[in-house]
Parts: structure tokens; C-alpha cells; sequence
């Protein structure tokens, strides 16, 4: 069974006209997932974060500027393309809350595996500091919540958005219960995650250069990465998906399909088999073009499903 976490208020999140992070991508996913293959999906609303749990990862006077800087109307500027609107803290709370509420689903034995639905991303929000689109790391939320309320020895993170997981490298780099695990282009933003970065033996990265395809993806992950998870038997796998790595996507090279992010999927869904008693929770990270984000997020939900 797979719980799929959302809320209305993840739409509410609008860094204004022209921004590639725009509501209409989560509309793209949700319509997508609105078809009769999907009518077997647990859908849950997710709820709000707590500082407590967002503490874990991030600083105090981080949370509490994120929580005091939405305006009432417009936008405010966090960073050169982090912006946030009128809507954005509930929207930054759901979208943590949803992996929370998630992990806790996978542990409770509610559910297998959960997709969460959501934006503003996470994996570049550091300790102190939103960036690259995102206010709070939510998969880091989920990790720490993972070793702090369920006591849990060794937790992946799978990250194959286009974009470097800078911020969830960061928060992770010296905690050896974690192991982070990227796939990503290089050079591209956020300039991180060269494959000498190894945290304390807990940090592997794996490069992309600009215009690999399938091929380059699959051998990187089969040889390299799924190895890497495989030998650490996580007892929970976390997914930092990112569908930018498309061939359509315009912020980055990679030329990925969807069939590509279905069969990542699976291997992911047979390590959780193999190690974690099924257990795995996926979350949105980027994907900018939104014929491309729908076909792609039906190929990652319907092999999470399968
Ligand atoms: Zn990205």
C-alpha cells in the first residue's frame, strides 16, 4: 500500500511570476496522480511540522526567520532565488510535516511506503540558511526524526534530483547513522558534491557531466551507488526525488526519460525490500517542466505502488 502525503496549502507557496519553483508543478503531479491507475493510493493530508522536529536539523534563528519572514502580500527575498510569499510558511510546514507524518506511517506499519507531494523543496536549505529554492530540508526532517523518535540505527537518503543535496550533505556529514547517497550533474548549482566530499565515510557522490543519458545514470547507480546502500542495510530509505534530470528539464543536461526514474525506483523499492522490511519514503524535490514532472513523478508513484 502507498500513502501518498499532500496538502492544498503546498500550492500556496508562490515565489512570484517567472520562477521555475511555481505552483502549477505541484498541480502538474497531483493531476497526474489523479488517474484510475492511482485510485488505489492512501491519500493523507499532511500536517504541520513542529519546531521540535525542525530543530533537529536546523538552527534556531534559521526556523525562526523562515517563520517570521513571510509577508502579507508580495514577496520577500530570502536568497538571489529563494523567495517566499503571503502563503509560503504553511506551505514550508506541511511540506516538512508530510515527511514526518510519513516516517512515522512506514514505522507504525501503516503503510509500506509513502510518496510525499509537496513543495517548496528541501535538499539545499542547510543548518541556517534556505537557499536554492528551499526553506526547510524536509528530508533531513525526516531523517533526524527517523533517529531521534524511532531510534533507528542506519538510514539512507537516495537523493537523484539533477541538483547537488548540498544542504542535506551538510546537515549529515559528521552523523554516521546517515548515509547520503547522490546522484547529480557537475559543474551545475549548487558547485558541490564532488566525488572526493565523503562526510566521515557517510557522504558518496556520483557525477553526471552535461549530456549523459540513461546509460551514464544506470551504470553510475548499479555500479557505484546501489552498492554503496546496499552494503550499509538501511533499516529506512529516504528519497530526495528530483525529476530534473530529464531531457526536457530547463535548468539542467542530463537526458533522462521517464522510464529511467521508474527503474531507480524499483531498485530502490528491492533495497528497502531487502534490508528495511519494505520501509521507504519518497519526497518532491525539483523537476521545472511540467509535461515532463507529471510523466515522470506517474512513473516514480506507479512503481512505488507496484
Ligand atoms: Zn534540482
Amino acid at each position: 500500500m502507498l500513502r501518498l502525503y499532500t496538502h492544498p496549502a503546498c500550492l500556496q507557496h508562490d515565489p512570484g511570476p517567472g520562477h521555475a519553483e511555481r505552483p502549477a508543478r505541484l498541480r502538474a503531479v497531483l493531476q497526474a496522480l489523479d488517474q484510475d491507475r492511482y485510485a488505489a493510493l492512501d491519500r493523507v493530508e499532511a500536517p504541520l511540522a513542529t519546531r521540535e522536529q525542525l530543530l533537529r536539523v536546523h538552527s534556531a534563528a534559521h526556523m525562526e526567520r523562515v517563520l517570521a519572514s513571510a509577508p502579507a502580500t508580495g514577496h520577500h527575498r530570502l536568497d538571489e532565488d529563494t523567495l517566499m510569499s503571503p502563503g509560503s510558511v504553511e506551505a514550508a510546514l506541511r511540506a516538512a510535516g508530510a515527511n514526518v507524518a510519513a516516517v512515522d506511517a512506514v514505522m507504525n506499519g501503516d503503510c509500506q511506503r509513502a510518496f510525499c507531494a509537496v513543495r517548496p523543496p528541501g535538499h539545499h536549505a542547510t543548518r541556517d540558511q534556505a537557499m536554492g529554492f528551499c526553506l526547510f530540508n524536509n528530508i533531513a526532517v525526516a531523517a533526524a526524526h527517523a533517529l531521534a523518535v524511532h531510534g533507528l540505527k542506519r538510514v539512507a537518503i537516495a537523493d537523484f534530483d539533477v541538483h547537488h543535496g548540498n544542504g542535506t550533505q551538510a546537515i549529515f556529514e559528521r552523523e554516521p547513522r546517515v548515509l547520503f547517497v547522490s546522484s547529480h550533474q557537475s559543474p551545475l548549482y549548487p558547485d558541490s558534491g564532488h566525488e572526493d566530499e565523503r562526510g566521515s565515510g557517510n557522504i558518496v557522490n556520483g557525477t553526471l557531466s552535461p549530456g549523459a543519458g540513461s546509460h551514464e545514470f544506470r551504470e553510475l547507480w548499479d555500479i557505484v551507488l546501489l552498492p554503496r546502500l546496499d552494503a550499509f542495510r538501511p533499516q529506512l530509505v529516504l528519497v530526495s526525488a528530483g525529476f530534473d534530470a530529464h531531457r526536457n528539464d530547463p535548468l539542467a543536461d542530463i537526458r533522462l526519460g521517464h522510464e529511467d526514474y521508474a527503474w531507480i525506483t524499483e531498485r530502490l523499492v528491492t533495497l528497502a525490500r531487502t534490508h528495511a522490511g519494505g520501509r521507504l519514503v519518497s519526497t518532491l524535490e525539483g523537476g521545472y517542466d511540467l509535461a515532463a514532472l507529471a510523466a515522470c513523478a506517474s512513473a516514480h508513484v506507479g512503481a512505488l505502488m507496484d
